[in-house]
């Protein structure tokens, strides 16, 4: 039987065979950064959210503003 890819990882430094939960090598401590996780949310991702939330937060308060003077009068 083959083992199963996704639940296993080899360290690159010595070969150890960890699962994939494991970040750290059980035996020589190095750090594996294998494939897993590996679609991290980009910063210009980040960035663009930020923008469109701030973007829209302001809309908000303006549309708040809009209707509190719209009711003053
Ligand atoms: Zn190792």
């Amino acid at each position: 039987m083959a083992q199963p890819q996704l639940t296993e990882q080899h360290c690159p430094t010595c070969g150890t065979v960890s699962p994939i939960a494991f970040n750290v090598c059980p035996h020589c401590r190095t750090i594996l950064l294998s494939h897993r996780r590996r679609k991290a949310t980009p910063p210009w991702v980040i960035a663009l959210l930020l923008v469109l939330i701030l973007a829209a937060a302001s809309y908000a308060v303006y549309l708040a503003h809009q209707i509190l003077v719209l009711h003053r009068f």
